[in-house]
């Protein structure tokens, strides 16, 4: 079967001009309850939601891009798209757990200089902006993001830079957020020129979900900025089928058509995707545009979001269905956040039935049992050149003190 992408249902009453304007689509992005009656029927567990947000700042920013509100569906309250956009009130309940900063992002340790956060030796995040273009419900990062702070500080700015520079062993840095592409095109060329003027950076990342809540932004020139600043990656977040609309996979061929590396993360999330029927249409759709499903998340238990996590026996589950059926290529590797700054671990589906020194012992996915016996220990030796690499090994790892 031929995989297919339809376009975004555009109200009658935009110009198709407007609508393909990512300007247009932030500029009239819908942030209060009346801006978002245009678009959907409001439920009463929704309007409380925007009641609430007035008086309390506890309450996360609302706000989504016309465009992706059109992808939710107008009626249905448990619509998976209008899960991730429309707020709840369950935001609101108790949880079983909240968090301010569930990944610990704000402790000194991994938090060396404002909006630098520098958990693994050799990579750091460097967050640029506090806007996306819309506030998914099940945000992470609910303590930087939606604080409006558009192009961060240029004192910040100059200190995060310098700590790149200074910090040698550094080989990559992650360009999030917030959204990294919600700023301009020349704000973000000016990142990229001074990032690719440090020799010791190699790699380069761009987090960002424009792609998913506003393709449009993906125009000729963001690509031929990003294009030049090479090797960089384009990290996207799709997260159900139905994001990937035409306009999005026009998006994701237009970076890949340039060189540019498409690797997407996914949260798994309750009432979303949370079915192997889900994950793998996604999963095959964006391997048809040549994005690699790279990370399926376990969803962070950040502040308000009980109502859209997963338990993790949940996610183990449709990880093992997928196994065997879905290509490796589209496979995305299950990642646990552990909370507090742990760093991630993963998961794989366990197929091993027993263990010795000798030999272990599996049942593979489809029943097949084998085992695998080790080679003769007194067989094993270095390669002969390893030392010609040890010093970059020792320099990477000493990256982060
Ligand atoms: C997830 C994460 C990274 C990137 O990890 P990869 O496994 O390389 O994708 C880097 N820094 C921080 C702080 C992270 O949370
Ligand atoms: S785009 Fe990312 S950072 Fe922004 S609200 Fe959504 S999950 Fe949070």
């Amino acid at each position: 079967m031929k995989l297919t992408y339809t376009p975004s249902p555009k109200p009658e009453s935009v110009s198709s001009q407007d609508w393909d304007d990512w300007t247009w689509q932030l500029r009239h992005s819908l942030k209060s309850e009346k801006d978002f009656s245009t678009y959907f029927d409001l439920a009463e567990s929704e309007r409380k939601v925007f009641a609430t947000s007035e008086n309390a700042k506890e309450v996360f920013n609302i706000r989504t891009t016309p465009y992706y509100a059109s992808l939710a569906s107008k009626t249905i309250v448990n619509d998976p798209i209008r899960r991730i956009l429309v707020p709840h009130e369950k935001e609101l309940f108790d949880p079983k757990q909240a968090m301010l900063d569930p990944l610990g992002e704000r402790k000194s340790k991994n938090n060396p200089v404002p909006r630098i956060i520098h958990r693994y030796s050799d990579r750091v995040l460097f967050l640029i902006t506090d806007i996306c273009s819309v506030y998914c419900r099940y945000c992470t990062r609910k303590h930087f993001t939606g604080s409006d702070q558009a192009f961060i500080k240029n004192s910040e700015y100059e200190n995060a830079i310098e700590y790149i520079r200074k910090t040698t062993g550094l080989r990559e840095v992650i360009l999030s957020g917030g959204d990294p592409l919600t700023i301009s095109d020349g704000q973000l060329e000016r990142v990229l020129i001074d990032l690719r003027a440090i020799d010791h950076v190699e790699i380069i990342r761009i987090g960002t979900r424009m792609p998913v809540v506003a393709p449009m932004r993906v125009t000729d020139n963001l690509v031929k900025i990003i294009k030049k600043a090479k090797p960089v990656f384009l990290m996207t977040h799709f997260n159900h089928p139905r994001e990937l609309t035409s306009e999005a996979a026009e998006a994701v061929e237009r970076f890949v058509d340039n060189g540019i590396p498409v690797m997407n993360q996914m949260v798994l999330l309750n009432g979303v995707n949370n079915h192997p029927a889900i994950v793998q249409a996604l999963s095959r759709r964006l391997l048809y545009l040549r994005a690699k499903p790279y990370y399926m998340f376990q969803c962070d238990p950040s502040i308000g979001t009980d109502y859209l996590r997963t338990t993790i026996e949940d996610s183990l589950q449709i990880q093992k269905e997928l196994w065997g059926h879905l290509s490796g290529l589209a496979m995305p590797n299950l990642a646990v956040d552990i909370p507090d700054g742990g760093g991630k671990t993963y998961y794989t589906p366990d197929f091993e039935t027993s263990s010795s020194l000798e030999k272990r012992s599996y049942i593979g996915w489809d029943g097949v049992e084998a085992d695998y016996v080790n080679p003769e220990a007194s067989h094993i030796v270095k390669p002969l050149d390893y030392e010609l690499y040890l010093d970059e090994w020792e320099s990477l790892k000493a990256a982060k003190k």
